[in-house]
């Protein structure tokens, strides 16, 4: 069996208690050596064979993977985050699915909500956003046309930026015609790492901060009002709101429901 498994931002607490059994059991090991941090590899059997997939081509990744599996050995096969955003698992399965070897994935923290924990902020707050774009600027992976940052940018929605720390300037003016220049914006490098750095602004200085900070990879660019300012309280706690949980008033009718308040 084949294990994909979100590694999480950074942190090595911060894979899932899931994923950290899965690596524990697997013989061999595949981590995304770039982006995953190798202390998270304390994890591993003593005796796990490891490669770091950054120096292997999607052949050799699959070659190590179907070479296990003939040994009768399972591979744990680290991703940065989650492995559903930007993780490249795609053309992984499919192989893994024309050699008859099975896998699963084993979701992890991405570095989205890694970010937005560093920074204790909702991402979809009431009364101002209910909905998070996860997108890139084009690079040498190019983004479809109708999914530029300019069209993505008309909503308002809260924006999160992966893969676009070095183009922060283009950046700010894509979404220059929608946003309001003192639009919240905030860039988390390395979230959960130790030498993590957090800058804060707006449209309008974002890019130069990031700059002075010295950022230009490994980080996530957030936009929005949902970083600062007003917003209305979520019903799910409101008195005067019942939902399947809770009745409006206070009680839900549950015995020991309340015990303990004061
Ligand atoms: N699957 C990953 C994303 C991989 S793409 C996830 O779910 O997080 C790589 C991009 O992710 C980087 O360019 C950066 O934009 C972002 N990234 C990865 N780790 C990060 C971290 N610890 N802090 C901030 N951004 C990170």
């Amino acid at each position: 069996m084949i294990h994909f498994i979100g590694a999480g931002p950074g942190d090595a607490e911060l894979i899932t208690v899931k994923g950290m059994r899965l690596l524990g059991a697997c013989d061999v090991v595949i981590y995304a050596g770039s982006l995953v941090n190798p202390e998270i590899l304390k994890y591993a059997k003593k005796d796990a064979k490891i490669y770091d997939s950054s120096c292997l081509n999607l052949e050799e990744i699959i070659e190590i993977m179907r070479k296990a599996h003939n040994r009768g050995q399972d591979v744990a096969r680290l991703h940065t985050g989650d492995p559903s955003i930007y993780g490249a698992i795609r053309e992984q399965m499919e192989k893994l699915n024309e050699l008859g070897i099975p896998y699963e994935v084993c979701p992890g923290v991405s570095s989205l909500t890694a970010a937005a924990a560093v920074l204790k902020k909702e991402l979809t707050v009431p009364g101002v956003s209910q909905t998070v774009i996860v997108t890139r600027m084009g690079g040498r992976t190019p983004v479809p046309d109708r999914e530029s940052l300019k069209s993505l940018a008309e909503p308002k929605a809260t924006m999160a930026i992966f893969l676009s720390a070095d183009k922060i300037k283009k950046v700010v003016e894509e979404l220059a015609d929608s946003y309001n220049p003192d639009t919240p914006a905030a860039v988390v490098y390395k979230a959960t790492w130790p030498e993590q750095k957090v800058v804060v602004g707006t449209l309008k200085d974002i890019s130069k901060k990031a700059k002075e900070a010295g950022i230009d990879k490994t980080a996530i660019i957030l936009v929005g009002d949902f970083l600062e300012g007003k917003y209305e309280y979520s019903r799910l706690y409101h008195t005067a709101f019942s939902h399947g949980f809770r009745a409006a008033g206070n009680s839900c009718g549950k015995p020991g429901c309340r015990e303990g308040m004061p």
